[in-house]
């Protein structure tokens, strides 16, 4: 089937034309998304040992005019590749910094961090700094509660810079976290080298930890690297007991996931009323 894929004038194959006319579509959506106030921010809690919620993830959402709540699955990738993704991705900064900044006004939210995702194109901006600095002046943010959460691939290449970029934002306090840590194709050498504060371990590992010996094995070694390097480390995507116990007794001591909440609208944590 895949060769004659290749010998056949693909475009005329309906569905691959309803495809692609889905995918305009939703291009053209995602261009007008951010003018149109479609946007909008979920957070997950994070939780220490206790489970008392110590931050949360911000994680965008697409309210559709047509089709409803997006996932960012969905979009995302596509924002990746025409670069919507770098003002999308200062308006989530925004938000999570005004967020941040009203959380402080209040004695029992004041001690939240907030952790916002980076897109590789976001962080490459040659004024990504200025940027996030900015963006923290105007809000009032706290530098010390913003978690950058970077991923491997900005690793790959011109690590140098990526360094510099994160050394400049943690000079100011913004704290870095290096996000679905061990699925990306990195050596472990640079992680020597680069000013992180904290390793999220994949949830891809904790979902097959009881059933896998392997991913076992790596999500044991990625806590005892953490404790080696003087890092903290955080386990996504726990969604049982026996994970979260498993993860406690190898010495991860901060978890986010299912078994703890799920992502929602700011409205809707447990300390708002
Ligand atoms: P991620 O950064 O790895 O975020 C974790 C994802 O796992 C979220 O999916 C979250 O809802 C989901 N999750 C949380 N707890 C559990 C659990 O216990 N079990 C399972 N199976 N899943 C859990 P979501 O919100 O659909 O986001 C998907 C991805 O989209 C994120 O993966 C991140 O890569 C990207 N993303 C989300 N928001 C942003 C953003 O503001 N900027 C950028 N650049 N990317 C974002
Ligand atoms: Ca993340
Ligand atoms: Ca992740
Ligand atoms: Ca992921």
């Amino acid at each position: 089937a895949k060769q004659a894929g290749r010998d056949t004038l693909r475009f005329f194959d309906p569905a691959m034309q309803a495809q692609i006319h889905a995918r305009v579509r939703l291009e053209a959506g995602l261009r007008q998304a951010l003018t149109n106030n479609e946007f909008l921010l979920y957070y997950q809690p994070q939780v220490d040992a206790n489970r008392n919620m110590i931050g949360v993830e911000a994680l965008l959402r697409w309210q559709h005019p047509e089709r409803g709540l997006v996932s960012p699955g969905e979009f995302i990738p596509l924002a990746e590749e025409n670069r919507l993704i770098v003002p999308i991705g200062g308006w989530v900064l925004e938000t999570a910094c005004r967020q941040l900044a009203a959380w402080a006004e209040n004695p029992a939210t004041a001690d939240l961090m907030v952790s916002v995702n980076v897109s590789p194109q976001q962080f490459r901006e040659t004024d990504f700094v200025a940027r996030v600095l900015a963006t923290l002046e105007l809000t009032g943010a706290r530098p010390e509660k913003l978690k950058l959460e970077v991923t491997e691939s900005l690793f790959v290449d011109d690590r140098d810079e990526a360094r510099e970029t994160m050394r400049l934002l943690r000079e100011h306090g913004v704290t870095f976290s290096l996000d679905d840590f061990g699925t990306g194709y990195s050596s472990l050498s640079y992680l020597r080298r680069l000013p992180l504060d904290q390793l999220k371990i994949d949830q891809s590992f904790v979902h097959d930890l009881l059933q896998d010996e392997a991913s076992a094995a790596i999500v044991a070694s990625i806590i005892a690297l953490s404790h080696s390097l003087q890092l903290d480390v955080i386990a996504e995507g726990v969604e049982t007991e026996a994970q979260l116990a498993w993860l406690m007794a190898h010495g991860c001591r901060a978890f986010q996931g299912y078994l703890f909440g799920w992502p929602e609208p700011v409205t809707s944590l447990p300390f708002s009323d």
